[in-house]
């Protein structure tokens, strides 16, 4: 017999986890998350540094922080698993007035979209956080107390738990190696889901000609015509029947587009972090600070430190081994700005890299295919996916289940934008 599903996800990472317990939340269970891994969390979740912030440059990464933020700190509760929330903060530190410049106005536009607690500080402030710090060049910043970092793998597996305790089955071991889609003759050709508007049905997409007046899409996406639709994947298990795809391959995003003849500007960039042995001339608790002037930053991990840079000679591409000459360069930046980071140990052997999913403009990639009915994104997070977890599987089921969300703006993050020249700019990248 052949399986089917409403809907499979590919992926089981922290995005494809969310999204099913999303869906799973909201009633849609008969849901099909396709791991090629024996083990989730192989990809990039499991290498992430588990950050989480409120404080971006652009409405739509602030909104989503907003609600996931919210939602990370009643995971425990909600989902019935822990995620590991510390609500420890990010201090941004600037050292020219330009940088302080561009914290105020980011700052302004936290507070008038919510994120009430967000605060100026002086250099003074910030050397009550961290006193080792060398400040003689740092002139102010902001710290956000409700920032702080989760654990990503504990939140992919509650995600996954509790998804899968309303009947969401999960396949690992399993690739998917390709998307069946039947082309839609002229006379018949449908709507992108996002086209059908908030009275949307999963199985009869009504084009926006036969709307009623009433039912004005709150998703008002330039009108394309499907050339295709999804009618099931091809696994290595074999054929699963299904008129919904999830695409959540994190960095393997564009390859999993391919399949089913999409495009998808989604490009995989080394990150690299480096731990120290246990250290203890620095607090035990603080936040995570953010040197301005070279991008380093660092938090505390267990008795150790956590350190983290993002060299801007990484070249795109699929490179996950660890360079030993990185720990040079980064230790140059960390000393350079705590001084007492010198007596610091750190083994090669522990430090590890993993890929960022960077787009064009380092935002996310969510929504439906441009040309293939039934195909979804949610890809590109662009060194956010795990702070923007929640967000992203809510707005994805929303989108799929509903044809619009009222977290964001979708058409915000929506492929279009690319095609009609409306990027976004986030410029607070880590
Ligand atoms: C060093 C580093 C530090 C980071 N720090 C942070 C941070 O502080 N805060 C933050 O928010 N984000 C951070 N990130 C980014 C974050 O880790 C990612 O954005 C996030 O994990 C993406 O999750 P995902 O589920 O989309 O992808 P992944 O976790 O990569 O999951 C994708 C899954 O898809 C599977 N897959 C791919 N192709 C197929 C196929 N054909 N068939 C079946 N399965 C397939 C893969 O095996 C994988 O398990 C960091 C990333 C790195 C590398």
């Amino acid at each position: 017999m052949t399986e089917t599903a409403d809907v499979v996800i590919i992926g089981s990472g922290i995005v494809g986890s969310s999204v099913a317990y999303h869906l799973a939340e909201s009633g849609c269970t008969n849901v099909l998350v396709i791991e090629r891994e024996a083990h989730q969390g192989k990809g990039s979740t499991g290498k992430s540094m588990g950050g989480v912030r409120a404080q971006f440059a652009t409405d739509v990464n602030i909104q989503m922080s907003r609600y996931s933020i919210d939602f990370f700190s009643r995971f425990d509760e909600v989902v019935g698993h822990p995620a590991d929330y510390r609500a420890h903060g990010y201090l941004f530190c600037a050292t020219n007035e330009r940088q302080l410049d561009y914290l105020k106005t980011n700052r302004a536009r936290q507070l008038a979209l919510g994120v009430k607690d967000v605060e100026l500080v002086s250099r003074e402030d910030i050397l009550k956080f961290v006193p080792q710090l060398r400040a003689d060049d740092i002139i102010g910043g902001t710290f956000c107390p409700t920032d702080g970092f989760v654990d990503p793998h504990s939140v992919m597996m509650g995600f996954m738990l509790k998804a899968r305790e309303c009947g969401v089955r999960l396949w690992l071991d399993t690739q998917v190696t390709g998307i069946e889609t039947e082309s839609l003759n002229a006379g018949t050709a449908g709507f992108s889901p996002a086209e059908r508007g908030t009275e949307s049905s999963l199985d009869n997409p009504e084009p926006p000609s036969k709307r009623r007046a009433s039912e004005t899409p709150a998703v008002l996406v330039t009108a394309v015509p499907i050339e295709h639709r999804v009618t099931g994947v091809q696994t290595s298990r074999g054929f699963v029947s299904t008129n919904i795809v999830v695409n959540a391959a994190g960095p393997w995003a564009a390859q999993v587009a391919r399949l089913a003849g999409a495009e998808l500007p989604v490009e995989p960039l080394r990150r690299q972090l480096v731990p120290t042995e246990p250290f203890n001339q620095l607090p035990q608790r603080f936040p995570m600070v953010i040197d301005m002037s070279t991008g380093f930053h660092f938090r505390r991990e267990g008795k150790g430190i956590l350190l983290a840079w993002n060299d801007p000679e990484e070249k795109v591409g699929f490179k996950t081994e660890f360079d030993p000459k990185f720990v040079e360069k980064i230790l140059t930046r960390a000393a350079d700005r705590v001084p007492c980071l010198v007596d610091a140990e750190v083994n090669p052997r522990r430090a590890w890299a993993g890929l960022y999913e960077m787009t064009p403009d380092h935002h996310a990639i969510i929504g439906p295919a441009a040309n293939v009915a039934g195909l979804y994104f949610v890809n590109g997070f662009s060194g956010h996916g795990v702070m923007h977890s929640p967000a992203s599987g809510r707005i994805t089921a929303d989108l799929i289940l509903k044809g619009n969300s009222d977290l964001i703006d979708t058409r915000a993050l929506g492929l279009q934008r690319f095609a009609e020249g409306r990027l976004l700019e986030e410029t607070a990248v880590l």
